[in-house]
């Protein structure tokens, strides 16, 4: 995939996010403040203004945009969290214009680490690390088993929707959910949701463009 191809695939994930906004809102209200829906809406409306305009020369740049929009744009804590998503992946690693597979689970690693690090959620807090991290280790073992970008993103985005629906078994350990201690298990984590919804539609844009 080149930059271009990056770009694209991420203007796609920008319109389902824009386009899941309500379906986001509902999840956040039952648990949070209701406000993630119109929060990544707005970051990746902006995104998609910052994509469509930039002359993009790596995958690295389409990264960059991406999570520096996301961090100016959205403010708060979950911007933070977002743009590490895309920013902290791409620290220290030379612009490239032909990435694979591989280097999407080195660069996911790396963002998931840094996420980690950054918001101190672990499996089982419900959080988005629950969908996150199960899917940055299936893109690894689609590396070691090499399959083909394909295969490895669908495997992904399936096991960021497992993870996702696991975080209906949590109490919260972080964010406004964790007021809700017993009362949140049963529902699902908005940000977990988002981080399936980005992994979905890059799978079902490598699927069609690929
Ligand atoms: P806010 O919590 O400021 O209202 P959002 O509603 O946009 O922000 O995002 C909430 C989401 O952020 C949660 O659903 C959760 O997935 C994620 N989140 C919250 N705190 C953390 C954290 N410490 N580490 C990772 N993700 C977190
Ligand atoms: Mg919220």
């Amino acid at each position: 995939m080149n930059a271009e191809q990056c770009k694209d695939m991420f203007l796609a994930v920008a319109d389902k996010i824009i386009d899941s906004e309500d379906y986001l809102t509902k999840i956040d209200e039952q648990i949070g403040d209701g406000d993630h829906g119109s929060g990544m809406a707005l970051g990746f409306e902006n995104v998609k203004q910052e994509l469509s305009k930039a002359k993009v020369t790596s995958v690295e740049d389409v990264f960059r945009i991406t999570g520096t929009t996301l961090l100016d744009i959205m403010g708060g804590a979950s911007g933070v969290l977002f743009g590490t998503v895309f920013i902290s992946g791409i620290a220290g690693r030379d612009p490239e214009n032909d990435v694979g597979l591989k280097q999407f689970a080195e660069i996911f690693r790396k963002s998931l680490e840094a996420l980690k690090r950054r918001g101190k959620a672990n499996i089982g807090d419900k959080t988005m690390v629950d969908a996150f991290e199960p899917a940055v280790v299936a893109l690894e073992e689609s590396v070691t088993q090499n399959d083909g970008l394909t295969a490895g993103l669908r495997k992904a985005a399936e096991a960021a929707k497992k993870g996702m629906e696991n975080t209906k078994k949590y109490q919260a350990r972080f964010g406004r959910a964790r007021y809700f201690g017993k009362k949140a298990i049963g529902l699902q984590d908005a940000g977990a949701t988002s981080i399936w919804l980005i992994f979905q539609e890059m799978a079902d844009w490598v699927e069609l463009n690929g």
